[in-house]
């Protein structure tokens, strides 16, 4: 009996340490990050988070290789910990992410962090085309994957890449990368009350998720 719950003890353990390694750590924003967003991801002329706002996370993901890789994102500090069970739930599917940079490193052009296939949340930016803030620039939104889900509006597809993925077609569960409307991402997200971009309808930003559905 004692051998028993020993070896219980040992599976039980075990199991704890899976988890815990599952799930990313999240720090307040280092001098070397805070430098490097200064002007790129950050700008004195916008009303952006206060750095206190704002958490550095270190999400361990799995690539398209199966390879296991440890990402970095900021977000607001209100929706750290959210994110981090999300994206726990995310490596538990097993589901690939190519790449988890800050925007920053793409000198905070969202086309260019687009076009590299990246995922990303925080960068104080504008909605494309328009002069209000962006659901990113309160680090409450991200864009998981955006040549597999591609922002689809009638005037294009964004990132270029994304148009062999745009069309209904396209878009079905056994394509690596292609989030649809039951994925398990939708369902990690939609579980703590965030909307998906995919269930937008005058345009589509499958690669969108924000805690407002915005
Ligand atoms: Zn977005």
């Amino acid at each position: 009996m004692r051998q028993a719950i020993a070896a219980l003890a040992a599976i039980l353990c075990a199991g704890a340490l899976q988890a815990e390694d599952a799930r990313g750590t999240q720090q307040a924003v280092p001098d070397d990050v805070w430098s490097a967003m200064q002007g790129t991801s950050w700008h004195t002329d916008m009303p952006c988070p206060a750095r206190d706002d704002l958490r550095l996370l270190t999400i361990p993901y799995v690539d398209f290789y199966a390879d296991r890789r440890d990402g970095r994102m900021i977000v607001s500090a209100e929706v750290a910990d959210d994110l981090l069970s999300i994206f726990a739930d995310i490596l538990s599917a097993g589901y690939p992410i190519q790449s988890m940079r800050l925007v920053q490193e793409f000198g905070g052009d969202d086309g260019l962090s687009m076009a590299a296939n990246n995922t990303s949340a925080f960068n104080c930016r504008l909605v494309a085309g328009t002069n209000r803030l962006s659901q990113h620039a309160l680090g409450k939104a991200l864009d998981i994957n955006p040549v597999q889900n591609p922002y689809v509006t009638r005037s294009g597809v964004s990132p270029a890449a994304g148009v062999d993925f745009d069309e209904p077609h396209e878009r079905k569960a056994d394509v690596p990368g292609v989030i649809t409307a039951e994925h398990p991402v939708v369902r990690a997200f939609k579980a703590r009350g965030w909307g998906w971009g995919g269930d937008w309808s005058a345009s589509k930003d499958y690669q969108h998720f924000s805690e407002s559905g915005k």
